[in-house]
């Protein structure tokens, strides 16, 4: 024989209570006859305490009850007369006394299931069945501890007995949950959620085959999917697994639903009524499931954690049975401890509702000491939440414990209990317990990471940048089990958002979006707000506001990876105060476009330089616009200036306005990056760079510098005339460490070099470095490659992205 439970959302009006019949029907119709145990229907527990509380402050509840049995007989002919009777007239009463004792309480909720019960017997009568409607009460029997009785295990067995053998083997019980008497005939609950208990009791005393829990999921997660999006179903699961998150996810499976089941090996299935029929519908609970463990989260909300400190608490015995004595006087029940081994304290976790009862008794308790200052402090610290880890061994714990530490969560309190397995982590907060459950269910079950990216400016380097994205999203997954997702797009006025990662179509999406206010705030609250993970900021703008954020960004949790030079050449304290901030909140910075676009050149001299190499100078073409202007200029000599600097610029290797690039500036702030980088604090007033644009021509406006372009042009080919046949001009960038006087000299100018050096043989768009070291001598390493474009220069930060993300892995 089957028991079926059904919870309270399956028993509600429409679809719900169809499905409960129909699955009744079915399962008589299969045989033997199975007994139904049924909750309060919808929220009909919920409400009749609502109704308690109006009358008890003497509110007006006539509304609100006759609502209620609107809900209890809707699309039914039932009639309820005595019931609305005895419910109006316990009102009545509770709201002349202003007040409701435990036991009338239990009595007025204790209608939600035998409403419920007489309900289903109804329906079933109506169609030709045979069902009688049963008070648990008749055989439940506890003590008398109403709201959350407990039963009297034999004596309820043998009652139940009787109960069941007289009833006709042709008719089908449903019996109510939840509910029970005293010995004395007072009526019980047996907890809030309690009907599974009852379910399960009654499958215990009556020797069934199977109990079948139907409710509105479709069986037992890995974590709440409401929380994290990625839990999955567990097919099967052992009774003492089962167990152990039922401690945590009460709204499933009561505590204690478990233990008479286990003992009378009875197969529990948790069933989804509203998926009835689906082969995927289900968790089976039983001795033996295939999978040998389980792993799941579970979490526990509104706790406090009360904080007990004092002076040479080492060896004074009975401080801790004063403290637990102490919450036992206020009946405060406790869930995690921690003591540390010099017992300067104790801390203990409580319901937050109990806070400030346990902090008030430990007070008094303590009164005395604390005025000879032997306890120092004794307060509650609220708002915290319990994230359980259940079936992690302790030796995998490094993967979730760094992952949340990188995520900036780091748990006021670890606990594991031994045998089972279980990890709690005690943290901040509901952002802090959302993120964690992520978070640690990504790491355990090896969903790809999640990085989120939001990326300013989508100029042509940013532009390509989320194109590539976008395009390597799949493989990436697939591939690296990275998650790349761009969660905003911005630029000075508009502001795209999406968790979920946006996509193809960004640039018409972008166009609609508008924003007004803080850009940096909006991004990192959103990032707040749906608790993302492994968030990276990607600058690629050139704006030195959008530098100037950074700071902001990486204490709230964002790493950097920008081709945006502003920050990198900011005033010496700025750039130290960055690096600071960094270091604070373990941020990392990452920058290799900066200099020479895509070409691996800042993390080599990173790793030479900590390495203990001494650099003694980096000499080389550091534009790669610089670099074709002038490589193209000696190599045809037919050519114009003017015509080589239009087409530059139409191929995108320059800036629309030459200036910007022939100002030598962008070269001058490369050598103050790359010098900066080997711990030289320079500021760009310290590099002497040349500008070959004529003074009088710097600061006209576009229109006026294009009419009297000829004068720089002029300037440019006397340059060139004064190169002999075995000369180029080039613009080169120069840092030449001076060892005795710890010293760098800085300088970037226009130089006239033999055809046949290194930099003289460079031609196209590529940059060129030539890093002298000491060990290396003089042959210098040299990099060199394409330093200019928009595709390249995005191929560089995305490779910046995936370092940083795949350092995320571990
Ligand atoms: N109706 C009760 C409650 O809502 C018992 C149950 O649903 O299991 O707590
Ligand atoms: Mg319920």
């Amino acid at each position: 024989m089957k028991i079926l439970k059904f919870g309270g959302k399956s028993l509600d009006n429409g679809l719900g209570i169809a499905k409960v019949v129909e699955i009744i029907t079915d399962n008589h119709k299969k045989g033997p006859s199975p007994i139904v145990v049924v909750s309060a229907r919808g929220n009909s527990t919920d409400t009749l305490i609502a109704l308690i509380e109006k009358a008890r402050r003497g509110e007006e509840f006539k509304e609100d009850l006759s609502l209620f049995w609107q809900h209890q007989t809707e699309s039914s002919d039932i009639k309820f007369e005595n019931e609305q009777t005895q419910l109006l007239n316990l009102l009545t009463g509770i709201s002349l006394v202003g007040e409701c004792s435990p036991k009338l309480k239990d009595e007025i909720i204790s209608y939600g299931e035998i409403l419920s019960a007489r309900f289903v017997a109804h329906r079933l009568e109506q169609q030709g069945y045979n069902a009688i409607a049963i008070d648990s009460g008749d055989f439940f029997l506890t003590d008398a501890q109403f709201g959350s009785a407990s039963v009297h295990i034999e004596a309820s067995r043998a009652k139940c007995r009787e109960v069941f053998d007289r009833l006709s083997r042709s008719c089908i019980p449903i019996v109510t949950g939840f509910i029970a008497r005293s010995k004395d005939g007072h009526r019980t609950t047996l907890g809030r959620n309690g009907s599974n208990y009852s379910a399960a009791l009654l499958a215990n005393f009556l020797d069934a085959d199977m109990m079948e829990n139907y409710t509105h999921i479709d069986g037992i997660y890995t974590a709440n999917p409401t929380v994290v999006p990625e839990a999955r179903k567990m097919d099967e699961l052992s009774y003492s697994d089962a167990s152990e998150l039922s401690q945590f996810g009460a709204e499933i499976l009561h505590i204690k639903t478990i233990e008479p089941l286990q003992e009378k090996n009875i197969p529990l299935w948790i069933l989804n009524t509203f998926g009835y029929g689906s082969k995927q519908n289900g968790t089976l609970v039983t001795t033996s499931p295939k999978a040998k463990s389980v792993r799941a989260l579970a979490s526990l909300t509104q706790k406090a954690l009360i904080h007990f400190e004092g002076r040479n608490m080492l060896g004074r015995s009975g401080i801790d049975a004063r403290i637990f004595a102490t919450f036992k006087s206020v009946d405060v029940s406790v869930s995690l401890v921690s003591q540390g081994s010099t017992e300067r304290g104790i801390a203990i976790v409580v319901d937050e509702s109990d806070a400030d009862k346990a902090v008030e008794a430990l007070h008094q308790e303590f009164r005395q000491d604390i005025s000879e200052g032997k306890t120092t402090k004794i307060y509650a610290e609220k708002g915290l939440a319990i994230v359980a880890i259940i079936g992690l061994n302790l030796s995998e714990f490094d993967r979730p414990y760094r992952a949340l530490v990188r995520n900036r969560i780091v748990p006021l309190l670890l606990n594991n209990s031994v045998p089972d397995n279980t990890l709690c982590l005690l943290v901040r907060g509901e952002e802090e317990r959302v993120k964690a459950l992520n978070v640690i269910h990504g790491e355990m079950f090896e969903r790809p990471k999640r990085v989120h990216l939001a990326v300013i400016g989508h100029g042509t380097v940013g532009g390509a940048l989320i194109d590539q994205i976008i395009h390597q999203h799949a493989q990436l997954k697939e591939q690296k089990n990275i998650d790349l997702r761009i969660f905003a797009i911005a630029n000075s006025r508009q502001l795209l958002l999406s968790r979920k990662g946006i996509g193809e179509g960004w640039q018409e999406q972008l166009q609609q979006s508008t924003h007004e206010g803080n850009m940096a705030e909006a991004i990192v609250e959103y990032g707040r707000k749906f608790a993302l993970e492994n968030m990276i900021l990607v600058d690629n703008t050139s704006s030195e506001s959008i530098a100037a954020e950074y700071s902001y960004f990486a204490s709230n949790g964002f790493d950097i990876v920008s081709s945006n030079k502003k920050s990198n050449v900011a005033p010496y304290s700025e750039y130290t105060h960055l690096r600071e901030t960094l270091k604070k909140h373990r941020r990392s910075y990452r920058y290799e476009t900066n200099v020479g676009a895509g070409l691996p050149l800042i993390d080599n001299l990173k790793l030479l330089h900590l390495a203990g190499e001494r650099i003694t100078r980096i000499h080389g073409l550091f534009s790669g616009s610089l670099s074709y202007i002038f490589n193209t200029l000696s190599e045809d000599p037919s050519r114009s200036f003017r015509d080589i600097v239009e087409e530059s610029a139409r191929r995108g290797l320059t800036e629309p306005d030459p200036r910007e690039d022939l100002s030598g500036e962008d070269v001058a702030r490369k050598v103050l990056i790359l010098v900066r980088e080997l711990d030289v604090p320079a500021d760009l007033s310290d590099v002497s760079w040349e500008n070959p644009v004529p003074e009088e021509l710097r600061t006209l406006s576009r229109e006026e510098f294009e009419a009297r372009f000829g004068e720089l042009e002029n300037k440019i080919e006397e340059y060139r005339a004064s190169c002999s046949p075995d000369e180029v001009l080039r613009y080169v960038g120069d840092i030449v460490w001076d060892e005795t006087n710890q010293k760098a000299t800085l300088t970037a100018a226009l130089r006239r070099v033999s055809k046949n050096s290194p930099l003289g043989r460079v031609s196209g768009a590529d940059s060129c470095f030539e890093i002298y070291t000491e060990s290396y001598g003089s042959h210098p390493i040299v990099i060199q490659g394409a330093g200019a474009g928009a595709v390249v220069t995005a191929r560089g930060v995305f490779g910046d992205l995936l370092r940083l993300a795949e350092g995320y892995e571990n």
